[in-house]
């Protein structure tokens, strides 16, 4: 039996270390010539830690991560709204671990063998033939195997052939990230900022190195914010608590990334009899919960669960959905609402969330987070 894998993100290689383990002959086409991810650092939570811990591969990830302890909301004059402790998240020792893109992405192609890993391979569609699957890709070329996983992100083709209704819906906000240097800085917390202008969010990823992101509001085409540099950001930003424009000032250009933020409208199946739609290809979120790879990690996690039971791949992919569609589309639903609360720009308003989160009983935070990070 041979699995094929669209897309060597964190879904795909995740899988395909998850089907390695379990003795599966398993491929992974990747679109880009070389597996280097766009983005900066990247928070997994204890849901997703609890996944790679099931899977065994989490002890390096940890090594190489920066453990978060608490990650504190606060407004643009540096007043705390509300802060996000470890013991009301879990018992266990990390409320998230910090890590560069990068380094987690190579972290997972270090499990895997070098011959299992196609890069350059940009797959356009799939077909159904005498009871196998193949894949055809942008250079004429195809793939034939038993099963296919979609793991081709929130454009996936796949899923755009399945359910051409499903393009991805713009969010509001436009994000731009970065790395900088944290050794006169010596940020050690991480925090979001709440204010008017848009969100500025700060964590350590490690000893000397903070990443960072800023969110603001705009209609998906217009051309000025969308144009956005860090000088524009800096008069953005300029009267934000310190050390927001400190660590502006440090930044470059040439390391900014821009994205404007899109999620997909919960789905109502990600398993279509030999194929299956795993992390944000079957249910992209916006990051305003820091859950997309989260969630990803755990597809993983409950996918080897149900093929380790000893069903079918195809019986497993079904009860994949049964346990994963629920949780999935709660996360873009509570994500896409926290996020057009906390990109309110009106100040009264503002002010008025603030307060509301500030007086929100523990009980209702822990409430939630537990549907969650369960
Ligand atoms: C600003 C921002 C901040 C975020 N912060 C966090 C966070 O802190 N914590 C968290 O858990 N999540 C976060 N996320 C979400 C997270 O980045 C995604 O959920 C995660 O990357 C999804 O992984 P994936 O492997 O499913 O998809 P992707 O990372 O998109 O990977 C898909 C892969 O498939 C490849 N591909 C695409 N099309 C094809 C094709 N046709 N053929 C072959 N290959 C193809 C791509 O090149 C890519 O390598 C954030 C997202 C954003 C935008």
């Amino acid at each position: 039996m041979k699995i094929l894998i669209n897309g060597g993100g964190i879904a795909g290689l995740t899988c395909a270390i998850a089907l390695q383990k379990l003795g599966i002959e398993t491929v992974v086409f990747e679109s880009t010539p070389e597996i280097k991810p766009v983005g900066a650092g990247l928070v997994i939570q204890s849901n997703a830690i609890r996944a790679l811990e099931y899977l065994g591969i989490e002890d390096k990830i940890i090594d190489a991560a920066n453990p978060i302890n608490q990650i504190a909301i606060i407004d643009e004059k540096g007043n705390v709204i509300k802060k996000q402790k470890p013991s009301s998240i879990n018992r266990e020792l990390f409320a998230g671990l910090a890590i560069h893109r990068h380094t987690l992405h190579q972290i997972l192609k270090n499990y895997l063998p070098e011959n299992l890993l196609f890069t350059s391979k940009k797959a356009i569609s799939f077909l159904n033939k005498d009871g196998k699957v193949i894949l055809q890709f942008e250079d004429g070329s195809n793939a034939e195997g038993d099963f296919l996983i979609s793991a081709d992100g929130i454009n996936s083709n796949i899923r755009l052939q399945l359910l051409p209704d499903s393009k991805p819906r713009y969010a509001g906000y436009i994000c731009w990230r970065s790395i900088v240097d944290n050794s006169d800085l010596k940020i050690s917390e991480a925090t979001e900022t709440w204010g008017s202008k848009g969100r500025f969010g700060i964590v350590p990823i490690n000893e000397n190195k903070i990443y960072w992101y800023a969110t603001i509001n705009s209609n998906q085409f217009d051309v000025k914010i969308n144009h956005y540099n860090l000088k524009k950001l800096k008069e953005h930003f300029s009267d934000y608590r310190s050390p927001v424009p400190e660590i502006l000032e440090k930044s470059s250009n040439e390391k900014l990334i821009k994205n404007p933020i899109f999620d997909i409208k919960p789905l109502n199946q990600f398993a279509f009899n030999k194929v299956l739609l795993i992390g944000d290809a079957a249910h992209a979120t916006t990051p305003n919960l820091g859950q997309g790879a989260c969630q990803a990690i755990e597809d993983v996690m409950v996918l080897h669960q149900e093929i380790a039971s000893g069903k079918d791949v195809q019986s497993a992919f079904k009860s994949f959905e049964k346990r994963r569609i629920k949780k999935a589309n709660y996360i873009i639903n509570t994500s896409r609402k926290l996020g057009s609360i906390a990109q309110i720009e009106n100040k009264f308003l503002a002010s008025l969330r603030n307060v509301v989160f500030k007086l929100t009983p523990e009980f209702i935070t822990e409430h939630q987070f537990k549907k969650i990070y369960n």
